[in-house]
């Protein structure tokens, strides 16, 4: 366990069980390093336990990197639960998570993620305060982190474009989508109001009809989305899918999405930047939903100010872009060199105090 690549140093990992509502989940604390570890919950059904396990600690470590690079005064954590086959995951399940929560007394902050409602983080909410996502009140910030996501991604995109193709307009772009959920469709809002041309597919074929009829979207199968002959490659779903099978075989020029954990491995991100494909590295464009939450949780920012600072990935995209072609470097490698001095430079002040 200590010597694996995706435990990394984490801080703690607490594996939970809650006989009387049959929760069962793992919550992982990867840094505190620049304050109470933030991430959002995901609900899935995992083949092994061991799956779940790796889940969480990739998802918690990119966590940190996220929060460092987005200035955010939040370390890295995550949680999930771990979801019964064909069962959905009960009120009194999130109400037994929230206890857990509770119990390790803020140095873990939990918020939506994959099969995660605002309802359901109102269930947790009864037992917890150290929550964020929760329905907005009145011109504060929160309610469902995943709008803030998307139009992160979107302005991404432009960012991607920008300093890939040398344009702005976004008029005519190609973009497909592969995830038509929460990320997905607002994303897919956004860029048809832009002018976006879209191929879409997900496994849930009610979100492809609906995206076909609303956006006009060409629809493909699941298997085919990440081959297709487009512009922008945006990954909505789920992790591990830039990889050695598949990276031959992108022809997108660039890869700008929404999802988790898209490179398999880190050497996936040489093999991008060796066939020229621009990749945004997936946890500095994905971080409006984190923005979001972090702001509601510290209560440090108005609705309004929480859309300003989510429109600012824009600009720390460019930033990465222009250092990976000065430097020849792949950007998730000067990404990670950025929150890694982030996170040195909160330890050189946490050890000053
Ligand atoms: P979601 O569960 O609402 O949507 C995921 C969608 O992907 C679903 O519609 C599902 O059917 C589809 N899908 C699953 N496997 C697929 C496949 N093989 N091919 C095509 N489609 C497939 O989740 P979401 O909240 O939209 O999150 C999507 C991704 O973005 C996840 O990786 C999540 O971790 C990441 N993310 C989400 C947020 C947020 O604010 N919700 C923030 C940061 C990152």
């Amino acid at each position: 366990m200590f010597s694996s690549k995706a435990f990394d140093g984490h801080e703690g990992v607490t594996f939970f069980s809650d006989a009387a509502s049959g929760l069962r989940g793992i919550i992982a604390i990867h840094s505190t390093t620049l304050g109470p570890a933030a991430g959002g919950c995901r609900a899935w059904t995992y083949d092994s336990d061991e799956a779940a396990l790796q889940d969480v600690l990739r998802l918690s470590r990119g966590m940190s990197y996220k929060n460092a690079v987005a200035g955010l005064p939040m370390g890295g954590g995550k949680a999930v639960i771990i979801r019964e086959p064909g069962k959905p995951v009960t009120a009194a399940q999130f109400e037994a998570f929230g206890r857990v929560v509770n119990q390790l007394a803020g140095r873990y902050v939990t918020a939506e993620d994959v099969g995660v409602s605002v309802a359901d983080m109102a269930c947790v909410a009864r037992n917890t305060r150290y929550v964020s996502g929760l329905a907005q009140d009145g011109a504060a910030a929160g309610g469902d982190p995943s709008p803030k996501t998307a139009y992160g991604v979107f302005c991404g995109i432009r960012a991607a474009v920008q300093a890939r193709l040398a344009i702005r307009e976004l008029r005519g772009l190609r973009v497909a989508v592969q995830g038509l959920g929460s990320v997905g469709r607002h994303l897919c809002e956004r860029l048809h109001e832009a002018g976006a041309e879209l191929v879409v597919a997900d496994i849930n074929t009610a979100a492809c009809e609906d995206a076909r009829v609303k956006f006009q979207a060409r629809v493909v199968a699941p298997e085919e989305i990440l081959f297709q002959d487009v512009d922008v490659l945006s990954p909505c779903a789920l992790g591990g899918i830039l990889n050695a099978q598949s990276i031959p075989r992108i022809r997108a020029p660039i890869i700008a999405g929404g999802a988790n954990n898209q490179l398999a491995t880190p050497e996936d991100g040489q093999a991008l930047h060796d066939r020229h494909i621009l990749y945004a590295p997936d946890y500095v464009i994905n971080a409006g939903g984190i923005i979001c939450a972090a702001s509601e949780y510290l209560k440090s920012a108005t609705e309004d100010q929480v859309w300003q600072r989510v429109a600012r990935i824009e600009q720390t995209l460019t930033g990465i872009f222009l250092e990976s072609t000065a430097t020849d470097t792949p950007t998730n490698l000067i990404a990670d060199a950025l929150a890694h001095e982030r996170m040195h430079a909160g330890r050189m002040t946490a050890a000053s105090h």
